[in-house]
């Protein structure tokens, strides 16, 4: 349909959007995100239309459908302004969009501008429909989705239908009731008024479903209000807080380590600061160094100031102890927001937020977006957490966000970790917990070769496992591969079994008696023969987790051997398990080596170490290096230490070596030399631009378009590459690798739009991803 709207809704007139003219469809927004000050359009030489104009953004997924579009806010939207969420006539339907700007004047003529139909009480503060359209320039995406992140939750565009959620419920008075019964002898009713008190003799209703019944807008109910006929209040219900499972955690309130006192003397001297947003703390302590009570100090003394503090985590699930740390030192005034929140459990912490009963909001990526005014501190828990990055469009990092955030809104910025990024290090002031507060060593670490190996387990691992039986210990053994074994193949005529919607072979899955595909889910039972020839002799190579879990169970019985990764179930029970057990061996994928505080464990042991080091990614060392520290940081924590050995096909691998020795210093600074050499991050920006197509060819040709615009623009970009066929979509890659970020982005947003815009590459979906992990 086209853009201007053809029903006359409950409103006087039907809406023109401003600018209905069709966009270019792309992935570019048209014009540059608005600033909330005032609009241009306000001119003495428009027209001007009395009264003020709402401009808003429709939440659409439809890249094509592009705001911002001009209402009129009449009677009953005195209150609305930049932020608040409208639902408004777009020709036949109703959409739910964001006030991104208030005007005097639009450019519509007065007459032909409708009203909206309805508000959610609760506004979006300003600041962050700002930074909302800021994600969405900078991650190439469309204000729509960049504007989703920062509504409650349940408003955005999402996969689902979108529905204004109103606060507000009418019912009927006595006064109305009368009028009703009254027969034409009371007060009088136009027929709409009647539709509407009609509904509501049946019950009281939420102004959205009154609207959707009677065509009652928001004005309407409250002409009715104010003649007493209806009554209309606010309908939250008490917000139910949510529950989360224990692990662990410990509330003692120690006297702080020296240390621990200097780096909060440095965050709490910035707070309030002039520029205190400016320059964000890298805090980098070694694992067990007290970094999460120097985090939940510096959040008490914002607190005090009366100012709110977000603190970012990775998934929750992988780490409840810390926010149940927060829980505990702070109460009510904390919101958590996990995955396993419902929909309305969500929305409720939001609006406690919102309305400042919470102050604190400790959550993974997406709370980055919570709706606190005053904000003073934004903690970044684990910094180097790969989950920081969105995955999905907009493909956001929520590390840049804070950053922005907190130079928008003068908060100080707080990163930590035992492993930084080489970005973090360079660009943050440093502040240092060099020890472990316990004063205990970091256990010693041992490299062992697995060339020629066997089984999975090399021979001083065994050892040291049998050990750990024999004296009742604990042991956390790294694999980072899911499954029985990587691949099958017909030792008979080489047939290997791959998936039939991507080029990738299935992983063999034991306990769940299927061949499944780690991208597209696709599955299939185990076969006894090869489709190909009969032979039933079908070999099984590659060992993970589900086979080394059998493997150890045979090792170390009667010790209970648990399984952690993602078809384990939930995560939360095994780690209590875990804890609650005397003794006993957890092994996983990389979930075993998050932020876990077991002071009982005696043993790590990573398996195959140097796998993603065999992945062409310039990340690759920083993320070995990091599994290994970190895991290294789960052992010897209690009285009796604790020891780790590293498994490799190479343990002479640089991060491996670090790693061992502890020694994340000269780890990074070898990292930066060899970034810097090379243009990469933080010397340089990368933007993978991914085209697909059902069909193999036209992607490529996408490809080709794209990169040769961007090197046009004079933004060097390299491809197109193919990449593997995925969820049946062939594939190909341009990178852009550039100094200048902002030109970089320009050209990449400015060739996307164009080359999707072009009919020649019809078929041909674009994703881009600035900054890919
Ligand atoms: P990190 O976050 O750096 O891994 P934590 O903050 O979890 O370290 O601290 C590790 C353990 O030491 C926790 O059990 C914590 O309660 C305890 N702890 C932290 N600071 C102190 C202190 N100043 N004195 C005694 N114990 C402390
Ligand atoms: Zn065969
Ligand atoms: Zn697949």
């Amino acid at each position: 349909m086209a853009g201007g709207p053809t029903r006359a809704g409950p409103a006087a007139q039907p809406a023109l959007p401003r600018g209905a003219r069709r966009s270019q469809p792309g992935l570019a927004p048209r014009r540059p995100p608005l600033p909330t000050r005032a609009c241009p359009a306000a001119s003495a030489a428009r027209p001007t239309v009395a009264g003020v104009i709402a401009r808003v953004e429709p939440l659409t997924p439809a890249r094509a459908l592009r705001g911002p579009f001009d209402y009129r806010l009449g009677p009953g939207f005195e209150g609305v302004g930049v932020g608040s969420v409208l639902e408004v006539p777009f020709g036949s339907r109703r959409l739910v969009g964001v006030v991104v700007e208030l005007a005097e004047a639009s450019e519509v003529g007065p007459d032909r501008l409708a009203e909206p139909l309805a508000a959610l009480e609760m506004r979006v503060p300003a600041a962050l429909i700002a930074l909302g359209l800021w994600v969405a320039a900078e991650y190439v995406s469309t204000p729509a989705r960049g504007l989703s992140l920062v509504l409650p939750p349940g408003t955005g565009t999402g996969g689902r239908r979108v529905r204004a959620r109103t606060a507000l419920r009418a019912s009927l008075t006595g006064r109305g009731q009368g009028a009703l019964g009254a027969n034409g002898h009371g007060p009088r009713l136009g027929p709409r008024q009647r539709t509407v008190l009609d509904a509501l003799a049946r019950g009281p209703m939420n102004a959205s479903a009154l609207a959707r019944a009677a065509g009652c807008d928001h004005g309407a109910l409250r002409r009715l209000e104010r003649r007493g006929l209806v009554a209309v209040e606010r309908a939250r219900e008490p917000s139910r807080r949510p529950r989360m499972v224990e692990v662990g955690a410990r509330c003692e309130v120690a006297e702080p380590t020296a240390a621990q006192r200097a780096a909060l003397a440095a965050v709490t001297g910035r707070l309030g600061a002039p520029g205190a947003g400016e320059r964000p703390f890298l805090l980098h302590g070694v694992t067990g160094s007290g970094k999460t009570e120097v985090y939940l100090r510096a959040v008490s003394a914002v607190l005090e100031r009366r100012r709110s503090a977000i603190v970012l985590v990775p998934e929750i699930a992988l780490t409840p102890q810390t926010a149940g740390r927060f829980v505990e030192r702070f109460g009510d005034a904390v919101a958590v927001m996990h995955s396993r929140l419902s929909p309305r459990e969500r929305y409720d912490e939001w609006a406690r937020l919102r309305e400042g009963e919470a102050r604190v909001c400790v959550g993974p990526r997406s709370a980055v977006f919570a709706p606190l005014d005053d904000l003073g501190l934004i903690v970044i828990d684990e910094e180097h957490d790969p989950s920081y990055k969105q995955e999905g469009d907009p493909r956001y990092d929520a590390r840049r966000v804070a950053e922005r955030r907190a130079a928008d809104e003068g908060a100080v910025l707080l990163a930590g970790s035992a492993t930084p990024r080489p970005e973090s290090l360079r660009a943050y002031e440093r502040l240092e917990l060099p020890r472990r507060v316990d004063g205990r060593p970091l256990p010693p670490v041992e490299l062992v070769s697995t060339l020629g190996a066997a089984g999975p387990l090399h021979q001083r691992t065994r050892d040291a496992l049998e050990r750990v039986r024999a004296r009742g210990e604990k042991a956390i053994v790294l694999l980072n591969r899911r499954g029985w074994s990587n691949f099958l193949s017909c030792r008979d005529c080489g047939r290997t079994w791959g998936c039939p919607h991507c080029d990738v072979t299935l992983v063999l899955h034991l306990a769940a008696r299927s061949v499944a595909c780690h991208h597209c889910g696709h599955g299939e039972p185990v076969p006894r023969a090869c489709p190909d020839c009969g032979s039933l002799s079908v070999a099984r190579h590659g060992s993970g987790t589900e086979q080394l879990e059998r493997e150890l169970e045979a090792l170390m019985t009667p010790l209970p051997v648990l399984r952690l990764d993602s078809d384990a179930g939930r995560i939360d029970h095994v780690l209590a398990r875990f804890d609650r057990a005397t003794a006993g061996v957890l092994v996983g994928t990389q979930m075993v080596a998050k932020g876990h505080d077991f002071p009982d464990v005696t043993l790590g042991v990573v398996v195959d170490a140097d796998a993603t080091l065999r992945f062409p990614d310039f990340r690759a060392e920083e993320r070995a290096f990091a599994l290994v520290a970190q895991l290294a940081g789960r052992s010897g924590r209690g009285p009796r230490g604790g020891r780790v050995i590293v498994q490799a096909l190479d343990p002479a691998a640089r991060a491996l070596r670090h790693a061992a020795a502890h020694d994340a210093e000269g780890f990074l600074h070898g990292e930066l030399a060899r970034r810097e050499a090379l243009g990469y991050p933080p010397y340089g920006t990368l933007i993978r631009v991914v085209c697909s197509s059902p069909e193999a060819g036209p992607e490529a040709g996408a490809g080709e378009a794209v990169r040769e615009r961007v090197a046009a623009a004079g933004v060097p970009a390299l491809g197109p590459a193919p990449l593997f066929r995925r969820q049946g979509r062939h594939r190909s890659q341009v990178v852009v690798k550039a100094r200048n970020r902002e030109a970089a982005v320009a050209a990449v947003r400015d060739a996307v739009a164009a080359v999707a815009g072009d009919r020649a590459h019809r078929p041909v979906s674009y994703a881009v991803d600035v900054d890919p992990q």
